[in-house]
């Protein structure tokens, strides 16, 4: 094995000329570079595509004769050596933006904790947005070379593939992670085998093996609790994203805070500031107080410097989304800190107690907020509705002065933009602006999108949608084939969709208050505008609800039903199991992105985003991300007004009106030349208006501008109660 955990003896098979897949397959700079990942199809299309685009399991399965017969063909040994070159100088920073030092002592680095990574979907480490949110944020440091390491969970047994039955019911079929077949390796100590180390302080004791996934240049280490060392009650521990009953919870975000702190002290990573995505692994700044006590320093001493190293995103408009733990479990486990930090109970709890609500527990948000200097919200509007709930958190400070800012998140480009899409941006803009990918946060060169014929723009558009709509077909065929399904289901899942017809895309995770039924309010009208004879219009759903959520389950199975009768003419379609690759699919392939959660309870939303730069059209609520995004014409907007009582009607009614009088025309009003002009006007605009601004580029800019080099000093904001 390699110093870094790679068995390449697994690998012996793979010829040495182009040893080098083997580097690039546990790199997951693949997933974000097509040129990469089309060296590993060319090796053999069709197990490619039996990989799941894995490129660690597409090397352990691929016969060898077609390693072999790659090995002898100049063609591609023409293409495998240029992208050798081009891995070798990006992992060797040069291809950076940031190349100096934060501040003019020492560098920083940051080490960013996040409960869930959304990276590749051979990766299964996220539930939702949040996840996608930090992973393209892994990657965004990664292009831009700023240095952050990471840490995380590798959850084994808890991916959810969603199933749904006859009467539109969620069955949840459990996904056993391949340790060996995903692109992680185990990290080793000294002795060769895989580190594990001790959570301190914890009784009983709890370890963690650890992993690693290379994303580009930005490791990211994954806990792992499912070992020998642990009793049979703490393997699960790591098992599922948010799993469990509130102990376990509680047991998740100490092993990941306190655990994960642990583990970058013992692989020696030296960095000077924490980012805590989300509250769940807010421990990690205890710990760090603890060892500065260990040093010498006084407890306020030492929590004065962690708060002036720290960032904290919080992504949560609701305070029900918050976690809270009751006191006494809090003791039970975290009793051995109050001693080591020589500090009383109540002051301990304290830092988690809500003054709004004192006695309803330790709450992780509030514990967050306390244990860093700096804090942000993740849109302007979320910004407004996050000081408004805290406020209480610094007494005698008007709202607006608050120290929780906004930093509204953006999508990792290369990610989300689909490759023949970035080939006619490359054509475009790159033949004016050769570099527009390194500057792509820049919204003047998007003003080339304009020069691009409109025909080319739409045709290529049809194509992607005509590509989405073959890819559920055949998952339908698929099962039908082997026959999972029955007739019903096969018409719910969109064998009757048409890619000449308007297409709307909803898909997201299934909790209430996305109100992915919405549109179902009055249902003649919605039949009315989707069955019109000239001008019909599909509607692709798709989304998990939680296991524990009743609420979103029902609502998935309504719209089921609906999709299953033949009142709506086939016209509206349930896809099973979203996760990241049907993701792509959709945001590159629908007409139209709706979006109407009840404001203000979507933080940001960015599956918005990532339909927009690929030219889809935002029909989206003001609220979250498109406060800002709208401009007049992007897209379409509703909803801004404040609507004191139940507002579905009003909401519904004007997505109803929007679609009948301003969207359908515009969609199918086409030139001689078959193109709806109009329609790809609003595409460009989309283009041209959102994606300098809501890429991740812009955003970790914003962190490095507004957080990152602050984390060096320790005059920090004013702790909460304090003035400014
Ligand atoms: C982007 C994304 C999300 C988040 O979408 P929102 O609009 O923010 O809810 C959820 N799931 C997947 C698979 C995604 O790609």
């Amino acid at each position: 094995m390699t110093a870094d955990g790679m068995d390449r003896s697994r690998f012996d098979h793979v010829p040495e000329r182009i040893g080098g897949l083997v580097d690039i397959a546990f790199n997951l700079w693949w997933s974000w570079h097509p040129a990469a990942r089309v060296l590993f199809k060319q090796l053999n299309a069709h197990a490619w595509k039996e990989s799941r685009h894995n490129p660690v399991q597409m090397l352990r399965e691929v016969p060898v004769d077609y390693l072999k017969r790659a090995a002898r063909t100049p063609e591609y040994l023409r293409r495998y050596d240029i992208i050798m070159e081009r891995y070798q100088d990006y992992m060797a920073r040069k291809t950076s933006w940031f190349t100096g030092e934060y501040s003019p002592c020492r560098p920083v680095t940051v080490a960013y904790f996040s409960a869930e990574y959304g990276l590749h979907h051979s990766l299964p480490f996220y539930a939702g947005g949040l996840g996608f949110l930090a992973g393209d944020h892994l990657k965004e440091c990664s292009d831009l070379g700023v240095p952050l390491v990471a840490v995380g969970f590798m959850y084994s047994s808890g991916y959810l593939h969603q199933h749904i039955g006859t009467d539109g019911s969620q069955m949840n079929i459990e996904e056993i992670l391949d340790r060996d077949a995903a692109p992680i390796t185990r990290v080793l100590g000294e002795s060769g085998r895989q580190i594990v180390v001790r959570v301190p302080l914890i009784e009983p004791p709890i370890h963690v093996a650890v992993w690693k996934v290379q994303v580009g240049r930005v490791p990211l280490y994954l806990l792992d609790t499912d070992i020998a060392e642990n009793r049979p009650e703490h393997r699960g521990i790591s098992h599922r994203l948010y799993g469990g009953d509130r102990e376990e919870r509680l047991l998740q975000e100490i092993v990941l805070g306190i655990g994960g702190r642990k583990v970058l002290s013992y692989l020696g990573v030296h960095y000077s500031g924490v980012h805590i995505n989300e509250g769940h692994p807010a421990f990690a700044l205890i710990e760090r107080v603890r060892e500065r006590i260990e040093q010498g320093f006084s407890f306020e001493d030492a929590l004065e410097q962690v708060r002036g190293t720290s960032v904290f995103t919080t992504h949560t408009p609701l305070p029900a989304g918050t976690d809270i733990f009751p006191f006494d479990m809090v003791d039970r486990y975290l009793r051995g800190y109050y001693e080591c930090l020589g500090i009383e109970r109540d002051r301990f709890l304290g830092l988690g107690t809500d003054p709004g609500d004192p006695h309803a527990g330790f709450n992780m948000t509030v514990f967050a907020m306390r244990m860093s200097a700096y804090h942000n919200a993740v849109s302007a509007r979320h910004g407004e509705v996050t000081r408004g709930m805290w406020k209480g958190l610094w007494p005698g400070l008007p709202e607006d002065r608050l120290p929780i800012d906004a930093i509204t998140n953006g999508v990792h480009l290369q990610t989300w933009l689909n490759p023949r899409m970035e080939d006619l941006f490359d054509r475009y803009i790159g033949s004016v602006c050769p570099y527009w990918q390194m500057e792509h946060d820049n919204p003047v060169i998007w003003e080339l999108v304009d020069e691009i014929p409109d025909g080319e723009l739409w045709h290529l558009h049809i194509w992607l949608k005509m590509k989405l709509i073959n890819r559920i077909r055949e998952m339908k065929r698929r099962k039908w084939a082997k026959h999972q399904e029955v007739p019903e289901n096969v018409v719910a899942e969109g064998v009757f969709l048409n890619p000449s017809v308007l297409t709307i895309g909803f898909a997201r995770r299934f909790s209430t208050y996305k109100r992915a039924d919405l549109i179902f309010h009055d249902l003649e009208r919605l039949k009315r505008i989707v069955n019109n004879r000239w001008h019909p219009v599909q509607i692709i759903f798709a989304g998990k609800a939680h296991p524990d959520d009743v609420g979103g389950q029902d609502v998935l199975r309504r719209i089921y039903r609906y999709a299953q009768s033949s009142e709506f003419g086939g016209k509206i379609a349930f896809v099973e199991d979203y996760g990241e690759q049907m993701a792509q699919y959709l945001v590159h392939g629908v007409d139209l992105w709706l979006n109407n959660p009840l404001p203000p309870m979507e933080a940001s939303g960015t599956s918005g985003m990532k339909a927009a730069i690929n030219g889809v059209i935002n029909l989206s609520i003001l609220d979250g991300w498109w406060v800002e995004g709208y401009n007049g014409r992007n897209g379409w907007a509703f909803g801004g007004e404040c609507v004191c009582k139940d507002r579905t009607d009003t909401d519904a009614g004007a997505i109803y009106d929007l679609l009948e009088q301003e969207i359908v025309p515009l969609y199918y009003q086409t030139d001689m030349d078959g193109v709806p002009h109009g329609w790809v006007r609003t595409m460009k605009e989309s283009i041209k208006s959102n994606a300098p601004r809501f890429c991740s580029r812009r955003m970790l800019k914003e962190y490095v501008h507004r957080y990152y080099p602050r984390l060096v000093s320790c005059a920090g904001a004013p702790l909460p109660g304090a003035e400014r």
